[in-house]
């Protein structure tokens, strides 16, 4: 057992690190203050080579691990939390749930645009009346000769707007419960589907957040996304993924949030000395460093198990609670260590503190994580 990173991971961290701070970094503030999305940060993420990273190069991948994936979403946060959420959700909301169920021609068709950054990558899950409670679907799917036509509405969908097609559940059959939900892949253009950005949100201003409107839209027979009924099993397993993806946000965020705290402390003065000089701000600082240290090894140890082939529901779910509870602790203390200017835009940590939070109730909230970790531990 060792804790090194591969060569290969080692090399992926470097390369994100040098784009992140050169090409994410510079226009955080601005895209966050004009709620842009940050489409030029993912052409040059594109030619970078990542957006299809952990799927197989068949289908116009990276042929990475998980850990690298965390490692990517982790160094992009780290600067911009929405492009985090957003390459996040493209890869383990978008991609994975087609790579994971998907015929050969579905990943053929439906993948490798993903991987080659044609479009990004979304789910459509949530609805309004369905949220923790996702097996309460009500949106439905039925089967018309050779068409399924789906209606109904999803709420909170991330990068709808700037996705051609996306996996979505639908109730098939009522009668069975979560076992009568399905999921299929949807055109975006299809007749009678509408797409809303509209929300005002807290944070991560310049990520994509939409609500969905299908009305009839038909979809070809094939569409199907795995086996019919199937659909709630399929996204449960989608989100055991997705929550790597949300835990390496939480580590990248709080690291960027630490970073500058420790910056700021050293060169603020009050009393004559740095703030760094007080034993009540080096605990802060500690607590930041030591909480980071052991939420990235609880990240980095789900995707190694992912990529064993293990089970990770467990792990997945505890690095999720654990990173998204650090990082709102320590994008608090950073606001706190900075003091009046920390409740300003101008030294950042304020936009880390608000964007964390969505980090405590996307893909399962904490409450929602500690019912997966009680199941699982066998209450
Ligand atoms: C910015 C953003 C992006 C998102 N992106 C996507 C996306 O791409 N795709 C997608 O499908 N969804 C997405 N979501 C939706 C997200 O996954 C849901 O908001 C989340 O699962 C919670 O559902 P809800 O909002 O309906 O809250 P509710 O389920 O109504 O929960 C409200 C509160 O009640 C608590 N609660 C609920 N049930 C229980 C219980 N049994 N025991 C104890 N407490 C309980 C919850 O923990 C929470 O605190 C996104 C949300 C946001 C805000």
């Amino acid at each position: 057992m060792h804790f090194d990173l591969t060569e290969e991971q080692a090399l992926i961290k470097k390369m994100m690190r040098d784009f992140s701070e050169g090409e994410v970094a510079p226009g955080a503030d601005e895209r966050d203050r004009t709620k842009q999305f940050p489409k030029d940060v993912f052409e040059k993420l594109t030619k970078l080579g990542v957006m299809g990273l952990p799927f197989p190069e068949q289908y116009g991948g990276g042929g990475a691990d998980t850990i690298s994936f965390a490692i990517t979403v982790e160094e992009l946060s780290r600067v911009c939390a929405s492009t985090g959420i957003t390459y996040s959700a493209h890869i383990s909301l978008g991609g994975a749930p087609i790579h994971l169920f998907g015929t050969h021609e579905q990943k053929k068709k439906y993948l490798t645009p993903l991987c080659t950054g044609e479009y990004m990558g979304a789910f459509g899950l949530t609805e309004p009346n369905a949220g923790s409670d996702a097996g309460g679907t009500q949106t439905t799917a039925k089967l018309n000769g050779d068409q399924w036509i789906i209606s109904g509405s999803k709420c909170f969908i991330t990068n709808a707007s700037y996705a051609k097609n996306l996996s979505l559940t639908a109730v098939t059959d009522r009668t069975k419960g979560t076992n009568g939900i399905s999921a299929f892949i949807v055109s975006t253009d299809a007749p009678g589907f509408t797409c809303i950005n509209n929300y005002e949100k807290m944070g991560l201003h310049s990520s994509n957040t939409t609500e969905l409107i299908l009305q009839d839209v038909t979809v070809p027979k094939e569409n199907l996304l795995g086996k019919e009924g199937h659909g709630y099993k399929q996204f449960l397993a989608t989100l055991d993924g997705g929550r790597i993806g949300i835990g390496a946000m939480a580590v990248g965020i709080a690291q960027g949030a630490y970073e500058k705290s420790l910056q700021y402390a050293k060169e603020r003065k009050q009393f004559g000395q740095s703030l760094s000089f007080f034993q009540a701000i080096q605990f802060k600082l500690a607590d930041m460093a030591m909480h980071i240290e052991l939420a990235r090894t609880m990240v980095y140890k789900a995707a190694w198990l992912k990529d064993k082939g293990r089970k990770f529901k467990k792990e997945a779910a505890m690095a999720k609670l654990f990173a998204s509870e650090i990082c709102m602790k320590a994008c608090d203390q950073a606001v706190q260590i900075h003091g009046g200017y920390g409740y300003m835009k101008e030294y950042q940590v304020e936009r880390f503190f608000r964007d964390a939070k969505l980090l405590e109730i996307g893909e399962g909230t904490s409450e929602v994580q500690r019912m997966v970790i009680a199941r699982q531990i066998g209450c």
